[in-house]
């Protein structure tokens, strides 16, 4: 089976081509960040029109790195949702209307579920159930991943996303962002920051450790980064000196680090609470590119027996690939959809047990 996958939630325009074997047949992705970076954030208006410019292009490019045409592929998938609605609007429209023209199967594919699933392509390890934690720019999620449809919630953010974080308190370091290449926004300008710092000069208190929030297996990543504006405010230091970003940033790292892995670790007990015995933990979204995350994750799988996996990089953040892929494994199971689905801007993951996917005639 060959799928094309298209994909415009957020800032990134992105079309792959992935085969039932798990193998990239033709991916671009035309990201924005240098559009938003100016206005210190993402102008919705703006990413909409960027998408209306750059999906023909994306899609184009794909079909021809590919060396295919529509013609050839077996469905076409789209980000539904969740994301915002004039940049979902783009995909949705662009995916609805080829599928339509050619009479191919179409699937809506959820977003975070992309993500959740992104790893099954990449590493047969990933065998239902497993353990899912979601880190990336919108969401910061643990799931039970039963199967496709199937999935317990078990903790979310109760405040910011730890992308968000990340984001943040680069921003009170006065960090530029960098290509989305190597996982957008500024995480990984902060990560490499974090590496020369000492974390302890600045040392942060690790969120929800007091004993009401203790047992939550929610998370919440405001606190760290109004405390660092605080301390910005108060000139415990200087965001143009260099040291200081570093030790500030390490400061964060392992805080934000200590608070992933201690929520992650009550995601594991929730599952076996559940009798739930999970093949292993998979770490997916930006913030999963982060070595300090991976390695604080991969001791907390092995201390429950179990591998952590990530996907590369590249296929952490948006991308045209993960959407393709769902779109195989959703296509397996016979789940397509109409040509009249509309996007969903807000998509709880539950959501999709209940929604009575139907075989299309
Ligand atoms: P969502 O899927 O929730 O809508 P998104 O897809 O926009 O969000 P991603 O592209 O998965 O989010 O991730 C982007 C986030 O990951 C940004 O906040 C970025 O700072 C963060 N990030 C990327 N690389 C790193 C890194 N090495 N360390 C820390 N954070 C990182
Ligand atoms: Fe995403």
């Amino acid at each position: 089976l060959r799928v094309l996958g298209l994909e415009s939630s957020c800032d990134d325009t992105a079309a792959a081509i992935v085969s039932s074997d798990g193998q990239i047949l033709g991916e671009t992705n035309v990201h924005q960040h240098t559009v938003h970076e100016q206005h210190g954030g993402i102008v919705p208006g703006l990413a909409a029109n960027h998408h209306l410019k750059n999906m023909p292009l994306v899609v184009h490019d794909t079909l021809k790195k590919a060396g295919m045409q529509i013609t050839d592929l077996d469905a076409i998938a789209v980000t539904r949702g969740p994301g915002l609605p004039a940049s979902l609007a783009v995909c949705v429209a662009a995916g609805k209307t080829l599928a339509a023209v050619h009479a191919k199967p179409l699937i809506g594919v959820h977003h975070m579920e992309a993500h959740a699933l992104m790893a099954r392509m990449t590493s047969s390890v990933v065998q239902f159930p497993f353990l899912c934690l979601l880190i990336s720019g919108g969401h910061t999620l643990s799931l039970v991943v039963h199967g496709i449809n199937q999935y317990t919630m078990v903790g979310t953010t109760r405040d910011d996303s730890v992308g968000e974080a990340f984001d943040k308190v680069a921003r009170e370091l006065q960090v530029p962002w960098i290509s989305s290449q190597e996982g957008g926004g500024a995480g990984p300008a902060l990560e490499r920051l974090a590496r020369d710092g000492d974390p302890l000069r600045f040392a942060l208190p690790v969120p929800m450790d007091k004993a009401d929030s203790a047992a939550s297996p929610d998370f919440s990543f405001s606190g760290l980064k109004t405390r660092i504006k605080r301390m910005r405010e108060q000139n415990l230091f200087n965001p143009v000196v260099r040291q200081d970003q570093a030790d500030v940033a390490a400061a964060f790292q392992l805080a934000a680090t200590k608070h992933l892995r201690k929520k992650t670790a009550l995601a594991f007990r929730r599952a076996r609470e559940m009798h739930v015995d999970v093949t292993c933990l998979v770490a997916s979204g930006g913030v999963a590119s982060n070595l300090a995350v991976r390695e604080s994750l991969e001791q907390l799988a092995t201390s429950n027996g179990v591998d952590l996996v990530c996907p590369p990089p590249s296929l952490c953040t948006d991308n045209g690939v993960m959407i393709a892929w769902a779109g195989i494994e959703r296509l397996k199971l016979g789940l397509l959809d109409p040509y009249t689905i509309d996007f969903i801007q807000r998509w709880p993951l539950e959501d999709l047990k209940t929604m009575g996917y139907r075989p299309r005639a």
